[in-house]
């Protein structure tokens, strides 16, 4: 739908001959999913929702030859009585703040040139000539950032560890995992669709910093936009010297690689995402040895999420003291949702850490439709659990997440209203997870399955009360004996729905429905 408005845009340019006074150009994604297709005009920042092809004549006519804005394609405020005329006006950015996200919907992706004109390149320029490798390790231990990827690791620490275990005779890697695959989660795939050379430029800082000439971004095959703009990306990339050989000159060079997962989601676990980069099959192996000392080939690597990436180049030109600013104390920055479910504005947000679900459930997200009662958000997708009304003012970081029975996970929040039966989602995420099991382990192969088994009865009207403590038994066990991060957190959902609606287990035994 984007495509053909974007086509009738340019067609009805031309055929009113105003095709050089306007340029019309492609963006990565506004975040505001619940209200695409956008069209933002410049320099005034009217911002048209909903958009269909059939309008293009509207604005070409009406705002860009006669310069009048098009109220019926804003926004309207009922209760105030107004029209919202641009980003600022709308709720739903009111409460944000973008620094991953920083160019999504601002530059044109597929210009590097665009991409340079909002200071892109000039952290890796300042590191090139300005810091060494230890200032860039300090610079991030200032800001405090944690890895988004899940479970919220210093990043510094891993950097640190890689720069410290090579030697003068081994080969580095930076690999930057891409493979996000939690259902309801898409904030690294409109990351690189939006904004590619962010993770890029991050990916060249690490290579710089730990003694690294290749970078890998393992992606998965189903997100062929972004894997289009990142292969032009890295083209154009070369074309400006700032990938490849002697990078601005210098004696630096590092260049980048893609390399396409076929879609399991185990493969985001890193060893198994090395061992399916290594052309192996992709299933976890025991830690330690870390990647940080052992990865990719036996050899250090260096791997951080496309979130985690997209924050280094504004911590490195802003300084970690800034960016240490945002968020809570032990939660540094900003954290990147897909607010997806029972939301009026269902989208992409990003809020400083700290923010509570309260204001990203209501305020960003506008509140519930149709007037029913909210029940609960699931965060961390099929790793994670529920967050009750009860928590709904907890603010959101790491460490809250995981004392709540929940986790960050790479950001999926689904919101469930009081229609949702919380024993078919737990069903839901289980069979999610025991469809992915790679099935290396006992625990995670035998349990998932088991639990899995347990939940069908259960919403059969077959389940009894020697079910319900048979699935709080093997959650715990599975959380404690499977191998790797799929088998340990896949029991989550299962544990949280059981402390927080254990009422609805019983309901389904009782009603034997
Ligand atoms: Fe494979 Fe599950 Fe064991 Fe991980 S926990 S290694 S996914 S079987």
């Amino acid at each position: 739908k984007a495509n053909d408005i974007y086509k009738d845009l340019k067609r009805v340019a031309e055929e009113r001959g105003v095709d050089k006074d306007v340029q019309i150009v492609k963006t990565g994604c506004f975040g505001f999913c619940e209200k695409g297709p956008i069209v933002k005009i410049l320099p005034d920042e009217s911002f048209y929702v909903e958009v269909k092809p059939k309008d293009a004549e509207k604005i070409i006519d009406e705002h860009i030859i006669k310069g009048r804005q098009i109220k019926s394609l804003m926004i309207k405020d009922k209760e105030r009585k107004k029209h919202l005329e641009t980003e600022e006006d709308i709720g739903f950015y009111q409460k944000q703040v973008r620094i991953v996200l920083r160019n999504c919907g601002v530059i044109n992706p597929e210009d590097i040139t665009e991409y340079i004109a909002r200071d892109g390149y000039a952290a890796l320029e300042k590191v090139l000539f300005e810091m060494s490798d230890d200032d860039v390790i300090n610079e991030l231990k200032k800001s405090g950032l944690r890895g988004r990827g899940g479970a919220g690791f210093p990043t510094w620490m891993k950097w640190n560890f890689t720069k410290q275990v090579k030697t003068d005779a081994d080969e580095v890697f930076v690999v930057c995992n891409a493979d996000e695959g939690d259902p309801g989660a898409y904030m690294d795939r409109s990351t690189l669709e939006g904004d590619p050379h962010s993770v890029m430029e991050a990916m060249a800082i690490a290579g710089y910093t730990c003694g690294a000439k290749t970078g890998y971004i393992y992606i998965r095959a189903e997100y062929p936009l972004a894997i289009n703009r990142l292969k032009h990306a890295i083209a154009q990339a070369h074309e400006y010297g700032l990938l490849g050989k002697n990078i601005l000159g210098t004696d630096f060079d590092f260049d980048i690689e893609i390399r396409l997962g076929a879609g399991a989601f185990v493969c985001g676990e890193e060893t198994a995402l090395l061992a399916s980069i290594e052309g192996e099959r992709g299933m976890p192996r025991p830690r330690p040895p870390f990647p940080a000392v052992k990865g990719l080939w036996g050899k250090p690597s260096v791997i951080n999420n496309v979130e985690t990436f997209a924050n280094i180049p504004a911590i490195i030109a802003k300084g970690g003291d800034w960016f240490a600013r945002i968020g809570t104390e032990k939660s540094p920055g900003t954290k990147v949702f897909a607010l997806t479910g029972k939301v009026n504005n269902s989208g992409l947000v990003e809020v400083p850490m700290g923010t509570t679900l309260r204001e990203i459930v209501y305020d960003i997200g506008g509140g519930i439709p149709n007037g029913k009662k909210f029940k609960a958000v699931q965060t961390g997708g099929p790793s994670g659990g529920v967050i009750t009304e009860e928590h709904l003012d907890t603010p959101i970081d790491f460490d809250n997440l995981t004392a709540l029975g929940s986790m960050m996970g790479s950001g999926g929040m689904i919101v469930m209203d009081e229609d949702d039966c919380i024993v078919d989602v737990t069903k839901f995420y289980l069979d999610f997870s025991v469809e992915e099991s790679c099935g290396k382990c006992a625990p995670c192969r035998i349990g998932g399955k088991k639990m899995f088994d347990i939940l069908e009865k259960i919403t059969k009207g077959a389940g009894t009360m020697d079910h319900v403590e048979q699935l709080q038994a093997i959650a715990v066990s599975m959380k404690k004996a499977s191998l790797c991060g799929l088998g340990q957190t896949a029991a989550n959902p299962v544990l949280s729905t059981l402390k927080y609606f254990e009422n609805e287990y019983l309901e389904h035994i009782q009603n034997k429905r």
